[in-house]
């Protein structure tokens, strides 16, 4: 089985735009008050649940651009949030809940991306997809105003999060990730390879659990997009051991 990385197709007819973010998210950790085993604080982006809903948290306030907390807040509020995760999912600083809200403009391809970690399907092209067997997308609804004569009709994906890189790919000199927060420093491989036993086989897309900015999707997946002549993103395969 191949495996391909999915990124935006940069093609100037696609002019389509969301200014527009998540409803909820995971504050980051305040950099003066930081994990008390590694020293870190701050956040990541990239980490997107779409699906998930947190309205029915009394603080859900709190959740709604929240400003850095320090790092003991910071673990209450995750463990208010992980009852309501599914069981591949896992949290960090800045994680991000429930629908985009804002507004868009352009023309969006069936396809699109808004950046890398965020995957968005019209609900046709969806449909058609899901008609076609390709497993492991699961759409949710957006709140985003379009400023556009036809506006179309986008759903974000939330996907599972599988996959590992292959021990040959990383540097010997990794530091190792942290066992309080999980934190983990080292850079991106400089040449990436993909771990075989680690790639799963039921779902054709998912973000990859090592990199979670970083969309993957298999063979399957991509001769469905080909076939039914989806747009707006490209294919670009990658290394597998
Ligand atoms: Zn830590």
């Amino acid at each position: 089985m191949k495996f391909y990385e999915i990124s935006e197709d940069k093609a100037p007819r696609y002019t389509g735009n969301l200014n527009a973010g998540h409803t909820w998210s995971l504050p980051g950790v305040d950099w003066s008050q930081p994990c008390p085993t590694c020293r870190l604080g701050g956040g990541v982006g990239g980490l997107p649940h779409p699906c998930v809903d947190l309205s029915s948290l009394p603080e859900r306030e709190k959740f709604h651009k929240p400003k850095p907390v320090p790092y003991e807040e910071y673990v209450r509020l995750r463990e208010l949030v992980r009852p309501l995760l599914p069981l591949w999912a896992f949290l960090r600083p800045g994680a991000s809940f429930g629908p985009v809200e804002g507004s868009g403009l352009g023309y969006f391809g069936q396809l699109f991306m808004q950046n890398p970690w965020t995957l968005f399907a019209r609900r046709e092209a969806l449909e058609r997809l899901q008609a076609a067997g390709v497993r492991g997308l699961q759409g949710c609804p957006i709140k985003v105003r379009f400023r556009t004569k036809h506006a179309p009709e986008l759903l974000e994906l939330q996907m599972e999060l599988r996959g590992q890189f292959h021990p040959e790919c990383l540097s010997p000199d990794r530091l190792p990730t942290c066992p309080t927060c999980d934190s983990n420093q080292n850079h991106l491989p400089k040449r990436i390879l993909l771990d075989a036993a680690s790639l799963p086989e039921h779902i054709d897309v998912f973000r990859f659990r090592d990199w979670p900015g970083c969309i993957i999707a298999n063979e399957r997946m991509v001769e469905a997009v080909m076939r039914l002549e989806l747009d707006g993103v490209v294919f670009q395969e990658m290394e597998v051991r």
